[in-house]
């Protein structure tokens, strides 16, 4: 028996002027930006926590808490690469990323190409094990009325395979 591990990440930032806009670790043109005590990139929020949860290893909030003052400004590409640095998932492997951005506007898909790519650099592995998808809300909710973005991911963790 194989053993298989799945986790699943959701996150919400708030859409506000001022701020420049980052999803997967790509800055997006955008008259607003994503509110936050990081670069509040939701996209790499929800895998960060998707990871997380796959090995029931807490979430980022836990990891890298907004009252520490080392973590202001972070770049979360950095972030979700110390989480899969961390040993808990040194018997683990990325099986695939699936990440769904909820978003009245930007559009996603002419960046979904460089986001799989970015990801996939963060991981260490390659783009063709990481999807990333774009939707809207039909104009209904929070993301409807483009008042934030919306992330959510799931993954799968492999075993590693064994040496030799
Ligand atoms: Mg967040």
């Amino acid at each position: 028996m194989t053993d298989l591990r799945i986790g699943s990440g959701f996150d919400v930032h708030r859409l506000v002027p001022g701020r420049r806009l980052f999803l997967c670790g790509v800055e997006i043109p955008f008259e607003l930006g994503l509110d936050g005590h990081s670069d509040a990139d939701a996209a790499l929020h929800a895998i960060a926590d998707a990871l997380l949860g796959a090995v029931a290893h807490g979430d980022i909030g836990e990891h890298f808490p907004d009252s520490d003052p080392r973590w202001r400004g972070a770049d979360s590409f950095e972030l979700l690469r110390r989480v899969w640095a961390m040993p808990v998932f040194g018997n683990w492997r990325i099986g695939n990323i699936d990440l769904t951005i909820i978003a009245e506007r930007p559009k996603i898909a002419p960046y979904r190409e460089q986001m799989r790519r970015r990801v996939a650099a963060a991981l260490d592995i390659f783009p063709d094990r990481v999807s990333v998808k774009g939707t809207t809300t039909e104009g209904l909710g929070f993301t409807g009325r483009g008042e934030g973005i919306a992330a959510h991911c799931t993954v799968l963790l492999l075993p590693k395979r064994r040496e030799g």
